[in-house]
């Protein structure tokens, strides 16, 4: 996908800029600007070199578009490379799960995994905090990290947002808060940011406890699907919609009980461009993986690494989940997407 990059481990921002953002590489998870040593980065609707630059290259060790680097980081995280038949990625467990709480089943996207093992961790003192995203209060639907430390702020914070939510630049929030040990949630493309933060910065990220990775075939740009399409065509306000959710279509339901609906071949005129070089679906580098892949009402979840064993167990022995085996059928999408989206990236980086 990168051809030609320096060797030298002393880049400028102006190789990031050239390979990746003028490439429309850039997956907006603002990992540039959490690791920038001089803060002469910032994140307003994209990364601003606003000083003058160092030239230590780290906003290239940190970006997940920059080299592929794929192999290494399996390598940090399981200590091994994935096999070819483990379509999905290195794990131990698969099941589907659904949150006991009906609080959080009201809010929650699928079966309110995510935000139950947050709120377990949270309670037993695994984490003091959690990075995840809320929705601007003066620009309904568009997320924002969000630096959760209660179990209300977590539940507000619940469901889905289809377009990027740059959660690494609440790394510094979290820094600046104390907190000393946190979760981190993302799309694949955003868990990569944190575990390259991990690797090659490892100060930077000394208090992340665990990462919660949600599955993701692509993302979609805010003013053009939310604002463009939604809210200036469809003439539909956007404070008036509950919930939207992919099954096959863009489905928009509304307060009012009304459920719109916009066929995907639409809806993936708004996909951000640099979702087609991602191979990753089930974010393969996280602690726990979680998705809806055609499930109504519970998570299919996939936990990978011991740390991740440790916060789900503890939030089922809390009673705070119930856990079934998955059945063949979205396993089976599970395995359909992810080798799709390794393929059609492998397909393009070798293309460009
Ligand atoms: C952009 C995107 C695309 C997705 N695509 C797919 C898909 O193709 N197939 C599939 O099976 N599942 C997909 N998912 C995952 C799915 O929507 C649910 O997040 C997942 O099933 C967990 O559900 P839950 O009820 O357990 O989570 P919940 O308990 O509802 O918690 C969801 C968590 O996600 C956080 N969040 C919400 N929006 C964002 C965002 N934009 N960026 C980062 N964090 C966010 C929330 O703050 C919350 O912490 C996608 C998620 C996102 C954000």
């Amino acid at each position: 996908m990168i051809r030609n990059m320096k060797s030298s481990s002393k880049l400028d921002f102006n190789e990031l800029s050239n390979n990746v953002i003028s490439r429309r590489l850039c997956v907006d998870c603002g990992a540039c600007v959490a690791a920038c040593p001089s803060n002469v980065l910032v994140y307003e609707q994209g990364t601003k070199l606003v000083g003058e630059c160092k030239n230590c290259g780290i906003c290239t060790r940190v970006c997940p578009r920059y080299k592929s680097l794929v192999t290494e980081m399996e390598n940090f995280v399981f200590g091994r490379q994935r096999k070819i038949e483990e379509d999905f990625g290195i794990f131990k467990q698969v099941l589907v799960a659904r949150s006991t709480n009906e609080d959080i089943l009201r809010k929650s996207q699928d079966g309110g995994v995510v935000t139950t093992l947050l709120i377990s961790a949270l309670e037993s003192g695994l984490i003091n905090g959690a990075i995840t995203s809320r929705v601007d209060p003066t620009n309904p639907w568009l997320p924002l990290p969000s630096v959760a430390t209660t179990p209300d702020e977590l539940i507000a914070n619940a469901g889905t947002r289809y377009s990027p939510s740059p959660g690494l630049i609440a790394l510094k929030d979290c820094l600046k808060a104390g907190l000393d040990k946190i979760a981190f949630v993302g799309t694949p493309c955003q868990i990569l940011a944190i575990r390259r933060i991990q690797k090659f910065l490892p100060k930077y990220a000394k208090s992340l406890v665990f990462t919660i990775g949600l599955f993701c075939a692509e993302n979609f740009s805010y003013n053009g699907l939310m604002i463009s399409k939604i809210q200036n065509e469809l003439g539909i306000n956007l404070n008036d919609i509950k919930k939207t959710n992919i099954k096959g279509k863009f489905l928009i339901y509304l307060k009012t009980g009304e459920v719109q609906e916009i066929s995907l071949k639409e809806a993936k005129k708004f996909v951000i461009p640099s979702c087609q070089y991602c191979g990753d679906f089930s974010a393969e580098l996280a602690d726990i993986s979680c998705g809806g892949v055609g499930l109504d009402g519970w998570t299919y979840t996939i936990i990978r690494t011991d740390e991740g064993s440790k916060v789900f167990d503890n939030a089922v022995k809390g009673g705070m989940l119930r856990v079934e085996s998955p059945g063949e059928s979205p396993t089976k999408l599970l395995v359909k997407m992810s080798k799709g989206k390794r393929s059609r990236a492998n397909r393009l980086s070798k293309d460009s």
